[in-house]
């Protein structure tokens, strides 16, 4: 790829980076390794990067996606202990390549990004920022704005809760001050993280009323230990490891056939439906508790959790699973509509992310003086999730419509980073100031998306973080990674407009 890495008077855009999880820092790592471009900032609002890793530290947090493939493909770790890596080993892994390539240095902690504007004069975003130590404020100017603020951080925490007069936390702000041995403890929610912290607790506390709005789809789970053997096996022998990359990888790829709806995937679908249905059958006993475990919507509507410990440990005599609606939380005591009430000493919200609220009002003022939330409202209109008419020079690493359901995002950040600098090595061969996806590139790739999600079990009947209120799916591409690879793999000009630095008047390539 023959990138061009610097204006013609030698100089290279300001490029401001919001978030260091690991979509800021791949955009970090892409920059300076493609453009070998060194002027750029990064702001985190947390005093640590790692984004996700770093906030979730709930007892069992861990990938459901083998580790091998959720690292950077240019940063192979030969140390993964576990199949499936927890959190704790994912955030150090974070931390040795922020490291190796000196991102540290380029971060400004505990600094968040409060509003963003582009200026059509100046050719340029200004950046509104205050510090979360000093509360002092301040501006900065940049001509490229890279967003890497995550889809999975905003906790959703229902206001019903807001009278609880205990202990409570959303499992992404865990409260390890707490104790959890000999208390009755409150578990909302049977998403992901549910699935993951309630078989790491249950044998610490005494009653674990476990709060079920609908049932998961969970298949086995086996997460061996990576053996010494292994380990040297990935980091002398040649190829072993690629060879074990591309197998994960291939194999999640093959499983995107479980959720399409299309007549030629009826087996793959089958065929995971019965092993989760046997994984049940085998795992809970207890005929009740099964009834209540099965899930009343299509297998992939929402995310399919994958764990081998999670129905032993609802099987436990110290928990029960509740399915009945909360309908009041009064002091320490939760009723239901089924008019049964408990008592307990600490809630533990599992209640997930507020995946749909893509930017906040007044965050991003894009062109034309627009209000990127009020443009988007639940339905945000962008071109493979990277970019949007309303936003020159501006690019979305995990935007809309590019998480995954079926594979390992990390994927998806490396191509959706590669290609931001793709269009950053254009704008310097071509000499611009700005350029911006036409808004019929943005539509037809909006048009492509609803057809294409008609054919996949995403929009099938279920509540899922999946989709917004009008049930369109706003946070998944709808294809392979491979796929979503091949559309990227080179930037395309004329999906874009331009303004050639010293011109203000916006011009088609
Ligand atoms: C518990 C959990 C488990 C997961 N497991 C998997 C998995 O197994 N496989 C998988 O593919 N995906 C998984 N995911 C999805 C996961 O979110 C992504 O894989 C990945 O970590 C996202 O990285 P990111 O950098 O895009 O976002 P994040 O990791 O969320 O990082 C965003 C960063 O931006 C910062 N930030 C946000 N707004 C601002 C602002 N205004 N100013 C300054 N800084 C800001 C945040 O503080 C944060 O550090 C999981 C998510 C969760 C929550």
């Amino acid at each position: 790829m023959g990138l061009t890495k610097t204006y013609k008077d030698g100089t290279t855009p300001t490029v401001c980076i919001i978030g260091a999880g690991f979509s800021g820092m791949c955009a970090a790592i892409r920059l300076q390794t493609q453009l070998n471009l060194k002027t750029y900032t990064i702001f985190e609002l947390e005093p640590e990067l790692g984004g996700t890793w770093w906030s979730n530290t709930y007892p069992g947090c861990a990938c459901d996606v083998q580790s091998i493939i959720y690292q950077f493909s240019f940063e192979p770790n030969y140390e993964w202990t576990k199949t499936f890596a927890g959190q704790q080993e994912i955030w150090e892994y974070q931390r040795r390549v922020a490291k190796k390539y000196n991102i540290y240095e380029k971060i400004r902690f505990s600094t968040e990004i409060t509003r963003i504007e582009w200026y059509e004069s100046l050719q340029q975003w200004v950046l509104d920022w205050i510090s979360r130590l000093t509360g002092e404020t301040g501006q900065m100017q940049a001509d490229v704005v890279i967003s890497g603020t995550g889809p999975l951080r905003l906790p959703q925490i229902p206001k019903q809760f807001d009278n609880f007069e205990g202990p409570k936390w959303h499992t992404s702000q865990w409260n390890h001050d707490f104790d959890l041995a000999n208390k009755r403890i409150a578990v909302i929610g049977s998403g992901t993280s549910a699935i993951q912290v309630v078989p790491a607790i249950v044998d610490k506390v005494k009653k674990l009323e476990f709060y079920q709005r609908s049932a998961t789809w969970v298949i086995p789970r086996d997460n061996p230990k990576i053996t010494a053997f292994w380990k040297f096996l990935f980091k002398y022998v040649p190829f072993v490891h690629f060879i074990f990359f591309k197998l994960a990888y291939w194999n999640r790829e093959a499983t995107l056939r479980i959720f399409s709806t299309k007549w030629r995937d009826v087996f793959s679908r089958r065929f995971t439906m019965f092993v989760a249905w046997a994984h049940r059958y085998w795992q809970v006993r207890d005929n009740q508790l099964r009834k209540k475990l099965t899930p009343d919507y299509a297998l992939g509507c929402r995310r399919v959790a994958v764990s081998s410990d999670y129905y032993p440990a609802l099987s436990k005599k110290n928990v029960n699973v509740h399915t009945a609606a909360i309908v009041d939380v009064k002091g320490k005591t939760l009723t239901l509509n089924d008019g049964s009430k408990q008592e307990v000493d600490a809630l533990v919200l599992a209640t997930g992310f507020r995946v749909q609220d893509f930017v906040a009002e007044g965050f991003v003022i894009g062109k034309n003086k627009c209000d990127l939330s009020k443009a988007w409202g639940q339905a945000p209109k962008t071109y493979y999730g990277i970019a949007t008419a309303e936003a020159p020079n501006m690019f979305f690493i995990l935007g809309p419509n590019s998480v995954l359901g079926h594979n390992s995002v990390l994927f998806m950040i490396e191509t959706a980073c590669d290609y931001a600098v793709m269009a950053i090595s254009h704008m310097m061969e071509k000499n611009l100031s700005s350029i911006q996806v036409t808004p019929k590139a943005s539509k037809d790739f909006g048009d492509e998306v609803k057809e294409k999600m008609k054919g996949m079990v995403w929009s099938t009947k279920c509540t899922s973080w999946y989709k917004n209120e009008q049930d369109e799916i706003t946070a998944l591409w709808w294809s392979s990674c491979t796929h979503y690879w091949w559309r990227l793999r080179k930037f395309r000009p004329q999906h874009f407009s331009v303004v050639p630095r010293s011109k203000s008047a916006a011009v088609h390539m």
